[in-house]
């Protein structure tokens, strides 16, 4: 099937495989061996991704620690920050699972929080931000780019707002970074959430950005080794390390012409579907990951069309599947659609190899089969 699901996952890099493949076999060191070649091999492989991520972002080195993924680096940035008189959290109703149920743990555990509702497009109110920060405000947390609707935040202003007010910011730059600029420095970010699998790296591996003002801030969740600055302790898991440092560099030379390129190939599947009368489109175009659409027909219900389409196009509902029943994407939800229009969200992502001749494809299959289900 032609696969357009790439805000779930994305293929893997040629190049990066390339990269990594050494570091499975003659270069196989523990990172934190000091001792020997096989050591200090792997530990200059790991400074050299280190360096590479940080790039991306516009971080230092020093500011990287290595994660298994965006999921683990979100509960580090909330799990382990805040202390007791400053607990109230600030976050939005379209985060990923992974920062909202750290949100609700943190309530369940008794720290206040304000969940931001965002408009049409999928945009919080910067305004409201500041609106919602009380004396007891510990923590900001807000993606920078949506996993459904791909909406991007107007970030510019809250760094400086939180910094003002003595607190923390993270952003979950998990499906933006690579795709879109990411620059730490005009975010003003305290911690930032990155995931090589989202940017065709390797699964397994991703990275929380902390700041060397913010280290002081910051409590492991995990305890066992001094790896990664007590932060994630562990052996470092060199080849996907070292294939995150390649698809970061790869992403950041290719992003301006990717970019375009995927908007191109986006626009024309746009104009494709919108063939079929009564075609919505969830959320704003304007400020959008340039790979994502996210549309919808009235009476048509997603998971219909997909089990339909299953041996020609791969993609995704954004709804959760329960034993019996569907529940609707509460990011559809929050940006004003019905439960049953929700349930019609059908999300496409598009990626770096995806071609022209794969778009027209899929539109076509698509065109031909949501009249047959449409009630
Ligand atoms: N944050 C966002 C916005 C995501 O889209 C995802 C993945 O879907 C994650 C976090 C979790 O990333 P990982 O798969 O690396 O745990």
């Amino acid at each position: 099937p032609i696969y357009l699901d790439h805000h779930a996952t994305t293929p893997l890099d040629p190049r990066v495989q390339d990269a990594m493949l050494p570091f499975f076999n003659a270069l196989f060191g523990n990172a934190g061996s000091a001792e020997h070649r096989y050591g200090w091999r792997a530990q200059e492989a790991v400074e050299d991704a280190r360096a590479r991520v940080a790039a991306l972002v516009g971080a230092r080195s020093a500011e990287i620690v290595f994660t298994s993924g965006a999921t683990e680096a979100n509960n580090i940035a909330l799990m382990g920050s805040g202390d007791h008189a400053k607990r109230h959290l600030i976050t939005t109703g379209i985060e990923h699972a992974s920062v909202a149920a750290c949100a609700a743990e943190r309530e369940r555990r008794g720290g206040p929080i304000t969940i931001l509702p965002v408009d049409r497009d999928g945009r919080i109110d910067p305004a409201q931000v500041a609106t919602a920060i009380r004396p007891d405000t510990g923590l900001i947390s807000i993606a920078l780019a949506n996993h459904e609707i791909g909406a991007i935040q107007p970030l510019d202003d809250i760094g400086n707002l939180a910094r003002r007010h003595g607190i923390l910011f993270h952003v979950d730059a998990t499906q933006a970074a690579g795709h879109i600029p990411v620059s730490l420095p005009a975010l003003q970010a305290d911690f930032l959430s990155l995931s090589a699998h989202k940017l065709h790296g390797p699964t397994g591996v991703g990275a929380l950005v902390v700041t060397r003002q913010a280290r002081r801030h910051l409590r492991p969740i995990l305890f066992g080794g001094d790896q990664e600055r007590g932060f994630r302790p562990g052996t470092l898991p060199v080849p996907l390390i070292v294939g995150f440092g390649a698809a970061a560099e790869i992403a950041r030379e290719a992003m301006p012409e990717e970019s375009l390129h995927l908007a191109a190939l986006r626009g024309r599947l746009l104009d494709r579907l919108a063939v079929l009368p009564g075609l919505r489109v969830h959320g704003g175009m304007r400020f959008r990951l340039p790979g994502n659409l996210n549309v919808g027909w009235p009476g048509l219900v997603a998971r219909d069309l997909i089990d339909l389409l299953r041996d020609h196009v791969a993609l995704s509902s954004g709804s959760a599947c329960g034993s019996a029943t569907l529940h609707p994407s509460p990011v559809l939800r929050a940006i004003g659609l019905t439960a049953e229009e929700a349930l019609g969200g059908l999300r496409f992502g598009l990626g770096r190899f995806t071609t022209e001749a794969e778009v027209e494809r899929a539109a076509t299959a698509i065109l031909r089969a949501a009249p047959l289900l449409r009630r």
